[in-house]
C-alpha cells in the first residue's frame, strides 16, 4: 500500500515568489475562507533558489515555508528542478537536451534537461539535499513532490553513450543485440558498441503522419527504439531516485513522489511507481473527454501501486494550454472532485491557487483570480468543495475498491503497438483499452487497470485488447489463470511479437493461439470510409472496421462471423473453452453495441455484477472503507436521472439529508452514502 495522509489535503501550486509579501497574508486569509488546508510549494524555483553555482539563497522559501506554518497550512514541498537556471545552461550547455531533429536547445522552456547530463545529476542531488537537510524536519512538509511532470526525451551524446551502457548490460554480447533487433533486416548488423546510435529522425525515424508531436513518430526498427523508449524512461527514472535518495538522508518519514499524467506515453508508470511513495498525477480532460476516460485514468492511477492516490492538480475553473479552454460549468469541478475520491483519490488539489500576472499560463484557471477577491464563482465553487471535504474527505482516506475484473494496461505495448508500420494507422494503443473500459464504466462494474505481471487469480475476468507483445512468460500465466477457471477476453493484433519486436512464428496469435483456439491466417485493414457487416449467431447484424483478422476455428466456437468481403461467412469473434475457464477472441473492431454484446456474454459467464444491482446512466463507483462501503453517486448526463432505490432511505452525506425514493439528480449533482 503507498502512504496514507492523516487529513484529506485540499488546496494545490501556490506561487508567492511571483508576489510581494503583502499579498501572502491575504492569501492565507482568503485559504482559510476556502477551506483549503495545504500549498504546494516550490515547483519552479531554481533560479532563486540558487542564483549562481556558488551561491544558495533559502531566504525568500524559509519566509514562504513560515508564512504557511504559521497559518497552520500542510505543504507539499517541491523540488524545483523541472526547469533550469539560465546560468547553468549557459555555463554547461550540455544540461540542455537533444531534440528528436539532433538540434541542440537554448536555455528556456521547463522540462528541458538531458537526464543523461553528469552536471544536472550532480546539481539535482545538491539541491535537493540541500532543501531535506533544511525543511525536513517542519512538521508541516507532509509530503515531498520531486520535479514535475517528468517527460520527453534527449538524443544528445551522453544519452548516446549511457544508451550503449544499458544495452551492454541488458544483451550482454553483439551477437545477441543484433539478434534481439534483427540487424540482419537491410544490413543494419552492427560490429561495437560504439557503433550505436540513438533511434532518430538522423537514423532510423521514418517520417509520418504526426511526426514531429510527441510519441507519433514511425520506425525503421521498433526493437531499437522501444529499447530507447524503455532506456529514457529508465534514465529521467533514475534523476527521481536520486532526489529521492538525496530527500531520504535527511527526511525518512513524509512520501516522495512525482505528478504523473494519466495515460502519457512517454514513461512506464508502473515501473516509476515501485519507486514512489505514493502516486499523484493530474488531471487536465478537455471540454470533450468523455467522463469514462477521466475514470479510467484514475483507475489507472490507482492501479501503478494498487493503492489510493493523489489528484496533484486540476484547474478550479480554466485551463489555457488546450485549443479551446471553456469553463468548468456551475458544479462541474465538485463533481470531477467527488468523482476522483470515487476512484481512489486521498487527495483534492489544484493548479493553481492564484492566478499569476505573467507567462503563458496567465489565463490559466485558479482560485484565487485576477480580481484578486473571494467573490466569485470559482472561489465560491472552491469553499462549498472545502466545506464537504473537511467534514468528510477524512473517513475515506486510505479506503480501498474490489474490482473483480481486471485490464491490462502496458507501456511496452503501447510503444510497439504504435510504433510498428502498418496494418492500419487509425490503431492507437489508448483507444482501444478506453474502448473496453468504457462498456465495464456504462454498467457501473469497477475494474482494475492492471500491469501485464499481475496477479490474475484476485479476477473472475481480464480483458487484454491489442496484447500486441507477449512477454516471456506471460502466456503461461494466462493460461494457468484460464485452466483455474478465469474468463480472459482479447482479440485482433494480439500476441504478434515477443519482447523485442520480432513476430512469434507459427501463426497469429502467437503464444495465444492454443489459449484462443483460433488462427489468424490474414489481417486486413479498411479505411475510415470502410466497413465490413457482423452477424452473430442470434442473426443480428451490426458494422465493424479498421482491422478484421481472418480465423479458423481450432478448437473455439464461433460467437459472430463477417458479412461481407472475400471473407464472408469465415468468423470474427470467438469463444474457447480452456480448462475450467473461457478465452474470448475479438478479431475485428466491433461498434460499442456490438462490443456490448460480447462483453455481456462473457461476464454473465464469469458471473460479474455491478456495483449495484439497478441498471442507471448515473455513474456509481464504490470505495470500501473501516465504516463500511462508500458509493458515490454521480450524474454526468444532460438530463436529469432518478436515484436508485437501493439508495432510498439512506442519509446523503453531503446534505445530511435522508434520500427519497425517485427523487431526480440533476446534470452534475452528487450524493454520497454508505451501504454496510
Ligand atoms: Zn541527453
Amino acid at each position: 500500500m503507498g502512504a496514507k495522509f492523516k487529513k484529506m489535503l485540499y488546496g494545490g501550486d501556490y506561487n508567492p515568489e511571483q508576489w510581494p509579501r503583502e499579498i501572502w497574508q491575504q492569501d492565507m486569509e482568503l485559504f482559510d475562507k476556502a477551506g483549503i488546508n495545504s500549498a504546494t510549494i516550490n515547483v519552479f524555483s531554481w533560479a532563486r533558489l540558487q542564483p549562481s553555482e556558488e551561491v544558495y539563497d533559502f531566504h525568500e522559501l524559509d519566509a514562504i515555508v513560515d508564512t504557511l506554518t504559521r497559518a497552520g497550512k500542510q505543504i507539499v514541498l517541491a523540488t524545483s528542478t523541472a526547469a533550469l537556471p539560465a546560468w547553468m545552461a549557459k555555463r554547461y550547455p550540455e544540461v540542455a537536451r537533444v531534440d528528436y531533429e539532433g538540434r541542440r536547445h537554448k536555455f528556456g522552456q521547463r522540462h528541458n534537461a538531458c537526464p543523461n547530463s553528469p552536471v544536472y545529476r550532480h546539481f539535482i542531488q545538491e539541491l535537493t539535499a540541500k532543501l531535506a537537510e533544511r525543511y525536513g524536519s517542519n512538521e508541516n512538509v507532509v509530503c515531498w513532490h520531486i520535479n514535475n511532470e517528468y517527460g520527453g526525451e534527449c538524443y544528445c551524446e551522453n544519452c548516446e553513450k549511457a544508451f550503449r551502457v544499458w544495452l551492454r548490460k541488458k544483451y550482454g554480447t553483439i551477437e545477441a543485440l543484433n539478434q534481439a533487433w534483427n540487424l540482419t533486416f537491410w544490413g543494419h548488423n552492427i560490429y561495437d558498441w560504439d557503433e550505436i546510435v540513438l533511434p532518430n529522425a538522423l537514423s532510423e525515424g521514418i517520417p509520418w503522419q504526426g511526426s514531429g508531436e510527441f510519441g507519433c513518430e514511425k520506425t525503421a526498427f521498433a526493437g531499437i527504439s522501444i529499447d530507447y523508449r524503455r532506456f529514457m524512461s529508465d534514465s529521467i527514472l533514475d534523476n527521481f531516485r536520486l532526489e529521492r535518495d538525496s530527500i531520504r538522508q535527511y527526511d525518512k518519514a513524509a512520501p516522495v513522489t512525482t505528478n504523473l499524467m494519466g495515460t502519457y506515453k512517454g514513461l512506464d508508470y508502473f515501473k516509476w511507481a515501485k519507486e514512489m511513495d505514493i502516486v499523484s498525477w493530474d488531471n487536465y480532460p478537455s471540454y470533450d473527454t468523455p467522463w469514462s476516460h477521466v475514470a479510467m485514468r484514475h483507475d489507472l492511477m490507482r492501479g501503478l501501486k494498487n493503492a489510493p492516490f493523489m489528484l496533484m492538480e486540476q484547474t478550479p475553473s480554466q485551463q489555457n494550454w488546450q485549443p479551446y479552454n471553456s469553463l468548468k460549468k456551475p458544479g462541474q469541478m465538485r463533481v470531477q472532485s467527488w468523482q476522483t475520491v470515487a476512484h481512489g483519490g486521498d487527495t483534492v488539489q489544484f493548479f493553481q491557487l492564484r492566478r499569476s500576472v505573467g507567462g503563458c499560463e496567465k489565463f490559466h484557471g485558479a482560485v484565487i483570480a485576477h480580481a484578486g477577491t473571494d467573490q466569485t464563482r470559482v472561489f465560491r465553487e472552491v469553499a462549498q468543495l472545502g466545506e464537504e471535504l473537511n467534514r468528510i474527505g477524512d473517513s475515506i482516506i486510505g479506503s480501498g475498491t474490489e474490482s473483480k475484473v481486471g485490464i491490462l494496461f502496458d507501456w511496452d505495448n503501447y510503444w510497439a503497438l504504435e510504433y510498428t508500420s502498418g496494418p492500419n494507422v487509425d490503431l492507437k494503443y489508448v483507444d482501444q483499452i478506453s474502448r473496453y473500459y468504457e462498456y465495464f464504466y456504462r454498467k457501473n462494474i469497477s475494474v482494475d487497470m492492471i500491469p501485464v505481471d499481475a496477479d490474475l487469480s484476485k479476477y473472475d475476468l481480464v480483458a487484454a485488447p491489442v496484447l500486441y507483445m507477449v512477454k516471456e512468460g506471460m502466456a503461461e500465466a494466462i493460461e494457468a489463470y484460464v485452466a483455474a477457471g478465469g474468463t480472459f477476453v482479447t482479440g485482433f493484433m494480439s500476441g504478434i511479437v515477443n519482447e523485442s519486436d520480432n513476430v512469434h512464428l507459427g501463426g497469429y496469435p502467437g503464444p495465444l493461439r492454443k489459449l484462443a483456439g483460433v488462427w489468424a491466417e490474414e489481417i486486413d485493414a479498411l479505411a475510415p470510409e470502410q466497413s465490413n457487416e457482423i452477424v452473430f449467431t442470434d442473426g443480428s447484424k451490426d458494422e465493424c472496421g479498421m482491422l478484421c483478422d481472418i480465423l479458423h476455428l481450432e478448437g473455439a466456437e464461433e460467437l459472430a462471423r463477417y458479412g461481407s468481403d472475400f471473407y464472408a461467412g469465415t468468423p470474427a469473434v470467438t469463444r474457447n473453452v480452456f480448462g475450467k475457464g473461457r478465452v474470448y477472441y475479438v478479431g475485428t473492431v466491433l461498434s460499442e453495441n456490438g462490443l456490448e454484446k460480447v462483453l455481456d456474454l462473457a461476464c454473465g459467464g464469469a458471473g460479474i455484477t455491478p456495483v449495484i444491482g439497478e441498471e442507471t446512466e448515473l455513474e456509481v463507483t464504490r470505495r470500501i472503507s473501516d465504516a463500511g462501503a462508500v458509493y458515490f453517486v454521480m450524474n454526468f448526463k444532460d438530463q436529469e436521472l432518478p436515484l436508485p432505490a437501493v439508495f432510498a432511505g439512506k442519509k446523503d452525506l453531503l446534505s445530511g439529508r435522508t434520500m427519497e425514493e425517485g427523487e431526480m439528480l440533476k446534470k452534475y449533482d452528487v450524493r454520497i452514502a454508505v451501504l454496510q
